[in-house]
């Protein structure tokens, strides 16, 4: 499922995201410490080598809604932005802080003149975050970016389960 929304093409796939070679940019739903963990965050960890972690724990403790960038050491991508996810619940502030790190992760990837990026569905696993609620505000946020961006030409959601594809594409397929 792609679609060309401004300036760039907006992608749903299922997959793996330690396994997009042709990625400049592959963003981490990290924890605040910055310290590895779990989901996705471990697969990303494993697949680029202990230099991520020191690299990424030099930068910490960053807040929920912020981002830091690294290089992607094993990875065969270029850069690793990690995001920390809002836990999800019923405080307002948690859906613009799921917003920040999407228009975060742009930001970065823009200011390394990155053309390409993938995002997981951040806060979707264990920081319990509704797939559909999730979905809608990761691509709204991507959207609207995709509309003045400078450098990047292509975002990639890469959904590690039908279920979490089947969300990401139905919001993509609705934007306006
Ligand atoms: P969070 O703590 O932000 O909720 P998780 O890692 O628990 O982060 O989950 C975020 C999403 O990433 C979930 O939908 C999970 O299924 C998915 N995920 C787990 N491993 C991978 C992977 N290797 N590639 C892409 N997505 C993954």
């Amino acid at each position: 499922m792609q679609r060309a929304i401004g300036e760039m093409t907006i992608e749903c796939i299922k997959g793996d995201i330690t396994d997009q070679g042709d990625i400049e940019v592959i963003v981490n739903a990290a924890n605040q410490q910055l310290k590895g963990g779990g989901g996705v965050d471990g697969a990303i960890h494993r697949a680029a080598g202990p230099q991520l972690v020191e690299a990424s724990r030099a930068l910490a403790p960053i807040s929920a809604g912020q981002g830091v960038i690294t290089p992607a050491f094993d990875l065969p991508n270029d850069w690793v932005v990690h995001c920390a996810g809002p836990v999800y619940s019923d405080d307002p502030d948690v859906p613009p802080q799921l917003a920040a790190c999407y228009r975060t992760a742009i930001e970065l990837a823009e200011d390394k003149a990155a053309a390409s990026i993938a995002f997981p569905a951040i806060s979707a696993g264990i920081y319990g975050y509704p797939l559909s609620e999730a979905a809608t505000i990761a691509m709204e946020t991507v959207g609207e970016a995709a509309r003045s961006v400078i450098s990047l030409r292509r975002a990639r959601f890469v959904l590690f389960s039908d279920e979490a594809h089947d969300a990401f594409a139905e919001a993509l397929s609705i934007l306006t």
